[in-house]
Formats: structure tokens, C-alpha cells, sequence
């Protein structure tokens, strides 16, 4: 029996039901089993006060440290803006060849945008984009069809084009 899961480990305040309905799109896509886990450290260590912006790449250390033995595949998810040195924000982040990803909420927010907030909206680009980062980690490259879950995104408008499946429905869904 395989006992393997995937952590989904969350940083900073997400509504259960939240991180649920993001556990049950995982394990529809990837067919494992996820275990949520509530992380409430301080992320201070990490902030960039010129960037006033989150160390992406020192988090993903942090995060593959802490890592279990039983764990296939880890995502942390934040609600803060994360960065990397040579780009502006990051929606998620991978150490290259690497089972754990990072995902922020931060700028998939319609108020970051100057339009008004939407919940659903937000949980729909967050678990494309969370499929998307999971995807990285079983070997899945970047795709060029618009729709494709694992086609690069820049903005979130591309990220609104996609669908949340890795697969391709029979009936065109
Ligand atoms: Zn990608």
C-alpha cells in the first residue's frame, strides 16, 4: 500500500474550507492523498525590507528542510508577495528538479488590480496555479496552448484563460 502524500502547507491566515477544496483539486489531478498542514511561523526572516516583497527562493530552502520522509511532493501556500532577485513578484517558485513548490495568493487578488474583490474567482486561479506548480514537480513541462493548465503565466488574465484540469475532457470542459 502506498502511504506517499503530498503536503500542502500553508503559511499565514487561508480559510479552511479553502485549502480543502485546493486538497480535493491535488488529489482529483494527482491521485494522492494530501495532508494539510497549518504552519504559523513568523516569516520575518524572509522579508526583503527594500523589496518590501517575501525571499522566494530562501523559502523554498526553508521549506524543503522541513520536509517528511512519507512526503512525495510539498506546496507551500502564502498570502504574502513573494520575489525572486531577477523578476518583479512571482505567482510560485521551484528549486530546479525539485519535489517542493511555492504559491502565493498575493497577486491573483482582483484588489491588487484596482477591481473588486472575488473569492471565487481567487480560488479558481489559485488552484490552476497550484496544479500548475505540481505539475513542475512530476516532470511536466511548460505548454503553449492557451488553455493548457501548464502553459506559463505571466498575469493573471493568462491564468484566467486556462482550465484547472491536467487532462483534456471528453466532452470538451
Ligand atoms: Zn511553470
Amino acid at each position: 500500500m502506498n502511504h506517499k502524500n503530498i503536503l500542502l502547507m500553508s503559511h499565514g491566515h487561508f480559510e479552511r474550507e479553502f485549502l480543502d477544496t485546493i486538497a480535493e483539486d491535488i488529489t482529483r489531478e494527482f491521485l494522492f492523498p494530501v495532508r494539510i498542514d497549518e504552519i504559523h511561523t513568523d516569516l520575518n526572516e524572509f522579508y526583503d525590507p527594500t523589496r518590501r516583497q517575501y525571499d522566494g527562493n530562501r523559502l523554498l530552502k526553508y521549506m524543503d528542510s522541513v520536509s517528511r520522509p512519507e512526503t512525495l511532493k510539498t506546496i507551500g501556500v502564502f498570502t504574502v508577495d513573494l520575489f525572486i532577485s531577477i523578476l518583479t513578484y512571482i505567482f510560485g517558485q521551484a528549486i530546479f528538479r525539485g519535489r517542493t513548490r511555492i504559491a502565493s495568493v498575493f497577486r491573483l487578488k482582483n484588489e491588487q488590480y484596482g477591481m473588486v474583490e472575488d473569492q471565487f474567482l481567487l480560488l479558481d486561479r489559485f488552484r490552476k496555479l497550484v496544479i500548475h506548480e505540481l505539475g513542475h514537480t512530476f516532470g511536466l513541462v511548460h505548454c503553449s496552448v492557451p488553455s493548457c493548465v501548464m502553459m506559463s503565466s505571466t498575469c493573471v488574465e493568462d491564468i484566467d484563460q486556462k482550465k484547472k484540469f491536467l487532462r483534456q475532457m471528453q466532452n470538451g470542459n
